[in-house]
């Protein structure tokens, strides 16, 4: 099911200018709130008016480390008291925190609304959620978008004992989280309970998982592409022909070593700019995911652009 049948199938014109209308607005604002990305733009345009997606690559890549350096307060373009939820973000160089409004939760949830029902999510669904919160962020994200749909939602306990037994005791249908936590929950089940559908969040490159996911659980497997400092679970989905990428709320390109963008099927790094996001946006992310952008129409119907990722080996 296509859940945002505004976004998901919108003609590749309008959605371009749908872009171009929320760069403009991101970009005013960082111009006057964000120190940061004011200094970098100045440097490069004459004015805000000045930058647009066909320009966008005058502006350099914004990495990892510029994160640790400057999140979340050094980024924060909303007086703090308007900052609703703030996300510790694990990683292999160091934690990371990330800030979120209101309005960008609300986003976010209906983000995550779209693989949940393109999984075939439903009010007859009964949901238990896999990842603790504290931990994996993302379970949040997955929790508020199964309630939205009208599932049954269940957070689970931490104990996998507990987990099993919840499975089979409340009859659950379907599952969701980390891909992780999902795998290790498919061991202790051992092919017991009704699990028809699986919804795992993940990161690029955990293939090895997924295989082993579809090993463990006989119903359909969604995957859920999460980039924790863009903004988590939702930014894109696989439809089974690729990585949709959510272009209402993300600008996509493929750059090269240069951090210039490529055409479309050559390979190169993901990068992301938020087109929506208000406490922390981030123009040109280097998400340090490799492979290539195609904007055709996809069998699925969907018009939004899908990534593939590039395989290792
Ligand atoms: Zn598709």
């Amino acid at each position: 099911m296509i859940a945002n049948r505004e976004f998901e199938i919108m003609d590749r014109n309008a959605l371009h200018a749908l872009q171009e209308d929320r760069l403009a607005k991101t970009v005013r604002w960082l111009w006057e709130k964000s120190d940061f990305y004011r200094t970098l733009m100045q440097e490069r345009y004459d004015d805000e008016k000045s930058v647009s997606l066909a320009n966008l690559s005058m502006m350099p890549l914004t990495r990892r480390a510029d994160l640790e350096k400057e999140a979340p307060y050094g980024l924060l373009t909303f007086p703090i008291t308007t900052v609703e939820r703030i996300h510790i973000l694990a990683g292999q160089s160091g934690h990371l925190a990330a800030c979120y409004t209101n309005g960008d939760i609300g986003k976010w949830m209906e983000l995550v609304t779209r693989p949940l029902l393109a999984g075939g999510m439903n009010v007859t669904s009964i949901v238990g959620m896999v990842s603790d919160y504290g931990v994996n962020p993302d379970g949040l994200a997955l929790h508020y978008g199964a309630e939205i749909i009208g599932a049954t939602t269940i957070p689970l306990p931490a104990n996998i004992y507990r987990q099993v037994e919840a499975v089979k005791k409340l009859s659950i249908t379907a599952l969701a989280g980390s891909i992780e936590d999902l795998v290790q929950l498919g061991h202790a089940l051992y092919g017991r309970g009704n699990v028809e559908r699986v919804f795992a969040v993940m990161r690029a490159g955990d293939d090895a998982l997924v295989e082993e996911l579809a090993t463990l659980y006989k119903g359909k497997i969604t995957k859920i592409l999460a980039v924790d400092e863009v903004m988590g679970a939702g930014v894109a989905f696989d439809c089974g022909n690729g990585w949709h990428i959510a272009e209402d709320a993300f600008f996509a390109e493929v750059v090269d070593a240069d951090g210039e963008p490529v055409e479309d099927g050559t390979c190169g790094q993901l990068v992301l700019t938020t087109l929506v996001r208000e406490a922390m946006p981030l123009i040109r992310y280097a998400t340090g995911i490799e492979g290539t952008l195609t904007h055709e129409t996809c069998e699925c119907g969907r018009t939004t652009a899908r990534f593939h990722v590039k395989k290792n080996g």
